[in-house]
């Protein structure tokens, strides 16, 4: 017999919450689009009304629990809502340290949304855990950390942090979308709750947009379902279907995504035309040793800083022809973008200096094409990039 305790991430994602229907024997389990379910008697029911619980989303949230060795794992619809839900569990007054470079969706959050229920955020370097304790205030409740960060994959060490954090009773939430449960689950190394934009890698298709959390504690799910239910921003059970069938081939594309962003890593760091290559798998990364201890790979996104100025940045961008110069990640195509002027172009010109997101640094999120050919595309895009 299969021992289910140990089954490895591939078996889950396909096999949990996936068992065939027991009406038709159907071994992909229908899409369950009703809004509302019969009752045998007043109270008799196994679903009620889809907002509160739905037999697709409830396959899908049981599959993704699985893979990212939760308990429990709940939907939203999209990564910010997720964001949102967990912010409104704290009390008004609350404190939250965060990592500064955060995504900037979550940036925008904190700032311009979650002040309103006067909940106040520090954004500080967490690469350093040993003086995250002179930023707790007695109002601390939670730290939020993404690690590798967004741009400049700045890598956090969840252990560490989460060793601390817990000494002062504060929660620690990951947001594991970069490195997916595949490569790193975060719930192992301490934390409390992981966060997901489902749009990115897990769905992986680039046509779903979707959050989610999961996470172990039972209270804290019961208060996190409640609010799931009240506030009501959930996905689709047709996003849930997708979603589902995504997950089902995230071992396997995370792997590609890897080969081909270690590929690309490598031809930058040895062309004449880059400055500097950030990805965690290189041993020029600052923080290498801790992404080999921490994560079982080391993802599809990398970074580089390209040689000349913004107008050679756009040139690369234009030039890449299987690069689409867009935003998001984490799809089975590849996409390129500027974050300066893109994906945090709400950032301050100063903050962006700070983090050194500056207009040569160009973001790359690895698709699973042949890796030969993702290579000579970005060499002779950078090229013709110097050709002005
Ligand atoms: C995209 C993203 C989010 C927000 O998710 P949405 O589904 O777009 O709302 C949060 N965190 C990270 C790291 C992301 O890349």
């Amino acid at each position: 017999m299969v021992n289910r305790t140990k089954l490895g991430l591939g078996t889950k994602a396909i096999h949990v919450g996936s068992h065939p229907d027991p009406t038709t024997g159907a071994v992909i389990p229908p899409l369950s689009l009703s809004t509302t379910f019969k009752q045998a008697d007043v109270g008799d029911f196994a679903y009620e009304y889809s907002r509160s619980n739905n037999p697709t989303r409830e396959r899908f949230e049981t599959a993704l629990a699985a893979v990212e060795n939760g308990r429990h794992a709940l939907t939203f619809a999209s990564g910010s809502a997720a964001t949102a839900t967990v912010l409104n569990m704290l009390e008004p007054g609350s404190h939250i340290l965060s990592i500064n470079d955060v995504y900037g969706g979550t940036y925008r959050y904190f700032t311009k949304v979650a002040n309103n229920m006067r909940i106040t955020v520090d954004f500080i370097e967490l690469v350093d855990s040993s003086t995250i304790t002179q930023h707790i205030k007695p109002n601390t409740k939670l730290i939020w950390i993404e690690t590798p960060t967004n741009p400049t994959l700045k890598i956090v060490d969840i252990a560490a942090i989460s060793s601390v954090a817990h000494q002062h009773n504060l929660l620690v939430v990951v947001d594991n979308t970069f490195m997916s449960p595949v490569f790193q689950t975060p719930l192992d190394l301490g934390a409390d709750m992981v966060i997901h934009s489902i749009t990115k890698f897990i769905n992986g298709h680039s046509d779903v947009v979707m959050g989610a959390v999961v996470l172990r504690d039972d209270d804290l799910n019961d208060r996190l379902r409640f609010l799931q239910n009240s506030i009501g921003a959930i996905p689709s059970p047709f996003d849930c279907y997708q979603a589902h069938r995504g997950l089902k081939t995230l071992h396997l594309r995370m792997k590609q995504h890897e080969i081909n962003a270690l590929a690309i890593a490598t031809a930058l760091e040895e062309s004449p035309y880059v400055e500097r290559v950030i990805y965690p798998g290189l041993e020029s990364h600052p923080q290498h040793d801790i992404a080999k201890r921490q994560m079982r790979g080391f993802g599809g996104m990398l970074s580089f800083y390209i040689k000349g100025d913004e107008q050679n940045a756009r040139k690369f961008l234009r030039s890449s022809e299987l690069f689409s110069l867009a935003e998001s990640l984490g799809g089975v195509e590849s996409l390129a973008e500027l974050p300066s002027k893109m994906t945090h172009g709400s950032v301050s010109p100063a903050d962006r200096a700070k983090l050194g997101i500056t207009d040569t640094l160009i973001r790359l999120s690895a698709g699973i094409e042949d890796t030969a050919d993702l290579v000579d595309d970005v060499l002779n895009a950078l090229e013709l990039s110097q050709n002005l």
